[in-house]
């Protein structure tokens, strides 16, 4: 995988004022990957996907596309580069063939390579059929796909997204989903969502952005439930104060949830549950519930994004 390297992303950070919008991001694309960030509204995605694209510039970080630093080579990096941003760029008044001809003279293709690469990103973005349709006449979905064959004209190594599913319905959806993986074996793809499903379908990494930070990265695999910090759930006719809970070993952090139940939070894989039987004989306790409660990856992300001390 080292040598496929085709982003490296160090210490990116750009404000807006006193709005830190990217506060020091670091990660790495290989090809065969795809990236999903993700984070609620106002997390950075859109902000990060730009600078990464080379339409706008950081305060600080290094930016590596395939071997080219882009602060100091922009036009040599942007070249490695598609970019699809929300919404298309697209003029409704063009056909799709012209819009398509405009974007490959513009990308710097020959007449001669713009005539193969239309036929090439035609037939992989499924608009064979649609040359002289009307841009401005077609669904959503197929706007979407005439954006994607756009920013993959000079087959770039990297291909970045900005919410490339906002808007679409059920099945053109899964159309452009099954278009992002096609393309991510092959490329290095990195895209930017506000939902868990979509990058569960389409992602091998996430990168989990919160009020510009990064709380996680990494691949999608390692996010596993069952890899994450868990919770017992106890119950008990005459417990003792929430004090003695929370010092258990392996104890994180209590919950008291009423008549005589808590959730006790304890680190990956260490279940306190032995010591809490123990103790709940020997000091008459009474325990009546003991069950460990299942993590979802929805629960991780929420925890990850929004319950962090801030959950307003
Ligand atoms: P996302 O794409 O995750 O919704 P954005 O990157 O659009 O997030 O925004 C990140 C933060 O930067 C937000 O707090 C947003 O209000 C702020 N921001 C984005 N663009 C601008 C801008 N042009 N001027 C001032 N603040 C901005």
């Amino acid at each position: 995988m080292k040598n496929n390297v085709l982003m490296q992303v160090e210490r990116l950070t750009r404000r807006y004022g006193e709005t830190r919008a990217v506060d020091d991001l670091n990660f790495t694309l290989h090809r065969g990957e795809a990236l999903g960030l993700l984070g609620p509204n106002g997390a950075g995605k859109s902000t990060t996907l730009r600078i990464l694209a080379g339409v706008l510039a950081p305060d600080a970080g290094r930016i590596v596309i395939n071997g080219i630093d882009l602060l100091d080579q922009p036009r040599r990096a942007k070249q490695a580069i598609g970019y699809l941003p929300e919404p298309p760029p697209l003029y409704p008044e063009l056909t799709v063939d012209e819009q398509l001809h405009y974007s490959a003279r513009l990308h710097g293709l020959s007449r001669a390579a713009s005539r193969q690469a239309i036929v090439r990103v035609k037939e992989r973005c499924g608009l064979t059929e649609m040359g002289r349709r009307l841009t401005g006449n077609l669904s959503r979905g197929y706007q979407q796909r005439i954006g994607l064959a756009q920013a993959i004209l000079h087959d770039p190594p990297v291909i970045i997204l900005d919410e490339p599913t906002a808007g679409l319905d059920p099945i053109q959806l899964r159309e452009i989903r099954n278009l992002i993986c096609a393309l991510s074996r092959e490329h290095g793809v990195i895209l930017s969502t506000h939902l868990l499903a979509e990058v569960q379908i389409t992602c091998s990494h996430v990168l989990i952005l919160r009020a510009g930070r990064q709380v996680y990265s990494g691949a999608l695999a390692e996010l596993d439930p069952r890899q994450q910090p868990g919770r017992l759930l106890v119950g008990m006719n005459t417990p003792p104060p929430v004090t003695v809970l929370a010092r258990l070993p392996r104890v994180t952090q209590v919950d008291d949830l009423g008549e005589g139940r808590f959730r006790l939070h304890h680190a990956p894989g260490a279940l306190p549950q032995r010591i809490v039987v123990e103790l709940a004989y020997d000091c008459g306790w009474d325990l009546w519930e003991l069950t460990p409660e299942s993590v979802s990856l929805e629960q991780i992300f929420f925890d990850l994004t929004v319950s962090q001390g801030d959950s307003a």
